[in-house]
């Protein structure tokens, strides 16, 4: 990952996006009507890769701890829901077919849960049974995870960030001082801790809730869900998931109108 930053690749990132501009799409045509042109500079295998080394590490230490899938009824419930959604994401991205997914359960009181590029998914023990999530809510978070996934925003962010550093790397040659902000940061955890753009956060949610309404769940569970989620964090503990994903009644307004067209639409849902 060092390399994405090193002086010379930011310069080379800028030439190469002012050359090449919007560049790709990462999922196909959508009910939802996500369908935006995004700029990519980091290659995919390397995030991947970079990625399943990080998970790798999360699951090794969890399995350490004794924490890791020790609640099995919990663990069958989030992997069942999390496999139905899965099953149905190829209908948005095909290539994810070949993806190496993983969904393992950590016992934490944590309110998060997240999927790193790939397809690398873990759900935190805390957040089901803290704010008593349905098997719809809990399909509503995963398929919001699983579209970050999806549409590789944890690469799109990156490239932007390069274009970014590269920008202030050619702004210091001119002597113009600035405070680092970095990559590195962000190549922590791929996906886990640094927010996302309110524009990925639109597209999570509702590529999110075709996923989960193709897979058969009721999308009328994302307002029930995120005013849970709000309601939750004016208590004394901080919900971690809503630092990374905010929301609001905006938000849910936008939710609860898109539930309503995709149960519309002619999209048919699979029997579960
Ligand atoms: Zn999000």
């Amino acid at each position: 990952m060092r390399r994405f930053w090193k002086l010379s690749a930011a310069a080379a990132a800028v030439t190469l996006s002012l050359a090449l501009g919007g560049c790709t799409q990462t999922t196909g045509s959508s009910v939802a009507g996500v369908n935006r042109s995004q700029m990519m500079l980091v290659s995919s295998s390397e995030l991947d890769a970079e990625a399943d080394k990080q998970y790798s590490e999360i699951i090794a230490k969890a399995k350490q701890q004794g924490v890791l899938n020790t609640d099995k009824q919990l663990t069958r419930r989030v992997q069942n829901i999390a496999n139905r959604l899965i099953a149905q994401a190829p209908n948005l991205r095909p290539d994810c077919r070949d993806w190496d997914w993983q969904v393992n359960v950590i016992t934490e009181d944590t309110l998060n849960a997240w999927c790193m590029p790939g397809g690398k998914i873990v759900v935190y023990s805390g957040i089901v049974k803290q704010l008593d999530l349905t098997d719809d809510e809990i399909a509503v978070i995963l398929g919001h995870e699983i579209c970050h996934a999806l549409r590789e925003h944890s690469r799109e962010q990156m490239s932007q960030q390069l274009v970014t550093e590269g920008l202030f790397s050619v702004a210091e040659l001119f002597g113009v001082d600035r405070t680092y902000t970095g990559l590195g940061r962000q190549a922590a955890q791929i996906g886990v801790t640094l927010p996302f753009s309110r524009s990925h956060e639109t597209e999570a949610d509702e590529l999110g809730l075709e996923l989960a309404y193709r897979a058969g769940f009721d999308p009328e569970a994302a307002p029930t869900l995120w005013k849970k989620m709000m309601a939750a964090s004016q208590g004394s503990e901080p919900l971690e998931i809503l630092s990374t994903h905010p929301s609001d009644e905006k938000r849910i307004a936008n939710l609860q109108t898109l539930a309503k067209n995709l149960k519309a639409s002619n999209l048919q849902p699979v029997k579960d």
